[in-house]
């Protein structure tokens, strides 16, 4: 289990591109490198102060070495290109990170080598101190700092059995035990975080799609509400809510605005001579028609419940609004309605057109184009009422 931890890929580089890119980020830093030369060098002082001077310059040559190496590969990868993949900069690392090991060791266990009893102690503590600070990055890089750890261990050892100091052997032995343990702790919890960051980046992708679906839905319903179910033109309800806003801009924006309101004729007779279905495609194929008349113009049609139409035409065609109700008429009275038995059959309608003026409301509005569509009707059928020529003043205004 132990050694499974320990010899597990260097780093994770399946995880995502982050966390290992952060972890070399972490790794290629020359600042813990500059700190273990520093306390190598303060292990040199009691050598240099014996007088042993020439071991001292080979050890800060070493060490000069290992600092000048790390700090090139510092500056290497932080100007690495963007494009760069990681197996790359991972395989470098795998290659300077014992070489680091190797200079650490090699300084240690000349000032160990011939030292005082007082500086092989220092240098055994400078060692220690060295080999937890490389076990506290081990999450990182577990292959590469337990390669490290085991040069050190191996270089001073040498260095102490050449003494004659054979009880070191064990006293490593223990120490890396212990070392290794502790780094397979740390490793262990940094895989339960990595996996705990992949479980909420599923889950926020999750969430992220889920809303996105909710969001479409919602539209979805909303346009639904907005629709009438046969006709597809908006109902009744978008058209008192358009209304309302329409009119508002005529107020505040000056827009004229006009309404027709548009009943089939004798559309019961209709029914009940040719069937409700054929009635239901008639309504259908009125509704076409309005839809294609006001789509270019600045207008909406719907269908204001059964089989009258409600049409609001705003800004220039609102001063047009009775020629346009004449049209629309005359198109309605020309339409071939085809029918089941492959005859055909006509239908009209009448309209009623009032012009919005500014101290109306909806009801005033509605109930003067229901007026026009009565008198329409009681005219005989099939003909327009236009709104009167004091409203056109106001449109026009
Ligand atoms: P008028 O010329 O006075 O308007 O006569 P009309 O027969 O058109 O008026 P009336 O109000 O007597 O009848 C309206 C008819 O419209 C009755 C109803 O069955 C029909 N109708 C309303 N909604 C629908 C519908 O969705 N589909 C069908 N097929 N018929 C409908
Ligand atoms: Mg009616
Ligand atoms: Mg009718």
């Amino acid at each position: 289990m132990l050694m499974r931890k320990l010899t597990m890929p260097m780093i994770r580089a399946d995880d995502e591109a982050d966390p290992p890119w952060d972890h070399l980020t972490a790794l290629f830093n020359i600042m813990p490198h500059l700190v273990a030369a520093v306390a190598i060098s303060s292990a040199a002082v009691l050598p240099y102060m014996e007088g042993e001077r020439g071991k001292v310059t080979l050890v800060i040559l070493i060490l000069a070495l290992q600092v000048s190496m790390r700090g090139i590969a510092d500056i290497c990868f932080r100007r690495r290109a963007p494009t760069d993949p990681l197996s790359i900069w991972l395989r470098r690392f795998s290659i300077i990170s014992p070489l680091s090991g190797v200079a650490w060791g090699l300084a240690l266990a000349i000032l160990y080598s011939g030292g005082s009893p007082d500086t092989q102690v220092v240098v055994l503590a400078i060692g220690c101190g060295i080999l937890q600070s490389s076990a506290a990055r081990a999450y990182m890089a577990p292959r590469s700092t337990l390669l490290v750890i085991l040069l050190v261990t191996a270089f001073v050892n040498v260095a102490a059995i050449r003494e004659g100091n054979w009880i070191m052997v064990p006293i490593c032995i223990a120490y890396v035990g212990f070392l290794a343990t502790y780094m397979v702790r740390l490793i262990a919890l940094d895989e339960k975080r990595i996996e705990a960051e992949k479980k909420t980046r599923i889950l926020l992708e999750a969430l992220a799609d889920s809303n996105e679906k909710l969001m479409h839905a919602n539209e979805q319903l909303r346009r639904h509400a907005r629709t009438d179910a046969l006709t597809g033109l908006d109902n009744r309800g978008s058209f008192d809510e358009e209304l309302r806003r329409r009119l508002a801009q005529m107020r505040d924006a000056g827009r004229p605005l006009a309404l027709l309101l548009i009943d089939v004729d004798h559309f019961k007779r209709f029914n009940d001579t040719h069937g409700h279905q054929a009635g239901d495609r008639v309504l259908q194929r009125l509704a076409d028609l309005l839809l294609s008349q006001v789509q270019t113009l600045d207008g909406l049609a719907a269908r204001y419940g059964g089989e009258e139409f409600a049409v609001l035409l705003q800004g220039e065609p609102a001063h047009a609004a009775g020629l346009f109700a004449e049209d629309l008429r005359k198109r309605v009275a020309t339409l071939l309605l085809p029918l089941d038995d492959g005859s055909t059959a006509r239908l009209t309608v009448s309209i009623g057109v009032a012009l919005a003026h500014p101290t109306d409301d909806e009801r005033g509005l509605i109930a003067r184009a229901d007026r026009r569509l009565y008198d329409a009707k009681g005219a005989g059928r099939d003909r327009v009422c236009d709104a009167d020529p004091s409203e056109r003043l106001v449109g026009t205004a």
